[in-house]
């Protein structure tokens, strides 16, 4: 009983449901936020799933600002930008609305703005989010349009640190959005790349979790059924970006992979991250392309698992028909089997890849893959992803 040990945290308030988001005055109100600055990216901006939520604020009188300077996989000038916003404006809380990028920037700047110290101080490293004020955070509603990273329901935000070209996650417990609001007809508009690169980062934070070592059957549980509903509805919503009910489930298992990935995270992550921060690839398609050579590559310690995992969702085969449905599945999204398939001027010089093996095996995710991450096998599990 001795090992039985482990650290539970919960969600946050989820309002979920379609047209939901017209209930975005309300939300402010319970927040107490009355001047709300309204966080998301470029892209998104000019679409009219933007417009028709900023006419709910208008419609309410709520006064609010806008900042929309936002890359995908955010950098520390964007951060720069939407803090300087927030305090020209004098806003008191945020709307993070959009994908991974709006919501984690969007959580950064209710974060840092109020920080004095720097923000790679409050990096998720033992306890160094105990540095920052707490009371000077300011609340966040959450809003996300994609499915996939599950930010609206995590403490963390990750930004690019571009001298390093390393992604890092700052962690504060505070970070964690007052309320989120979980409307699936915001990502109806999603393009089918997208909308399979953010559903395989659900699976992929699912599946990660459930194979991290540790006791954590709350994490293992949440994990199994994300997973079912991933290989259910994922194909569903990217033929039919309208399937409103294939949306709704990849809404659910999106924040169910980020609750889940408390237990802990794997080498999918561990490579996927220089690559991201290298290439700027999308987060989601990488950790795609890395998910049947680490699964492979786990095989020994998870089979048994794989095996009860397979069985639940209803796959025949054990770890090997599981196996072949991840890669099935990959096939029916169009993601492509390889990284060079991913990035075309991928740089495959034994030196390019010793800097990101070197990078995979300190990123604070290697520590949960089943089976250590040495640098030889990082190197390895490269050349499989070069050589399909
Ligand atoms: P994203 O936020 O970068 O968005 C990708 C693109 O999709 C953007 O161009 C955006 O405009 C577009 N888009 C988003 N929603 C849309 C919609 N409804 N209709 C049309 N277009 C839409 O993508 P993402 O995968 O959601 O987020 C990736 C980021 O999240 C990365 O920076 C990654 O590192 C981070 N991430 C964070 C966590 C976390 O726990 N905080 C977990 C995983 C990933």
């Amino acid at each position: 009983m001795s090992k039985l040990i482990s650290k539970w945290n919960y969600p946050t308030t989820v309002r979920f449901g379609a047209g939901r988001i017209k209930e975005l005055p309300e939300v402010l109100e319970a927040t107490g936020i009355k001047n709300p600055l309204f966080v998301t990216d470029p892209g998104l901006a000019r679409l009219p799933v933007v417009s028709s939520t900023l006419k709910i604020l208008d419609d309410a009188k709520v006064p609010y600002g806008v900042f929309s300077d936002v890359k995908p996989n955010p950098v520390e000038s964007n951060l720069t930008a939407g803090i300087a916003a927030f305090k020209k404006g004098k806003h008191d809380g945020v709307i993070a609305f959009g994908g991974g990028s709006a919501l984690d920037l969007g959580k950064l700047i209710a974060f840092q703005a109020g920080q004095t110290r720097s923000l790679w101080d409050f990096e998720d490293v033992g306890d160094w989010w105990t540095r920052a004020n707490s009371d000077a955070i300011a609340p966040v509603i959450a809003v996300p349009t994609t499915a996939g990273t599950g930010s609206e329901v995590g403490r963390a935000g990750v930004i690019t640190h571009e001298e390093s070209h390393t992604k890092k996650v700052i962690f504060h417990p505070k970070m964690l959005p007052a309320i989120v609001i979980a409307d699936p007809e915001l990502s109806v508009g999603m393009p089918a790349f997208i909308t399979a690169g953010t559903g395989m980062d659900a699976l992929a934070h699912c599946l990660e979790a459930y194979c991290a070592p540790g006791y954590h059957p709350m994490a293992d549980g949440i994990a199994v059924e994300g997973i079912r509903l991933v290989f259910e509805n994922l194909p569903k919503a990217f033929a039919d970006g309208k399937d409103l009910t294939a949306r709704a489930h990849m809404m659910s298992a999106a924040a169910m992979g980020a609750t889940a990935f408390q237990k802990g995270l794997g080498a999918i992550h561990s490579l996927s991250h220089p690559i991201g921060a290298i290439y700027d690839t999308h987060h989601g398609m990488t950790n795609a392309v890395f998910m049947p050579y680490v699964l492979a590559f786990n095989r020994d310690a998870v089979e048994e698992r794989i095996g009860r995992l397979a069985n639940y969702i209803g796959i025949k085969g054990g770890f090997d028909g599981f196996a072949k449905a991840v890669l099935k599945l990959r096939k029916e999204l169009k993601v492509p089997h390889t990284l060079p398939g991913l990035i075309k001027d991928l740089d495959m010089s034994k030196k390019q890849k010793e800097h990101i093996a070197d990078m995979a095996i300190v990123d604070p995710t290697a520590g949960g893959n089943p089976v250590k991450l040495t640098k030889k096998a990082a190197l390895k599990l490269l050349d499989e992803a070069i050589a399909g």
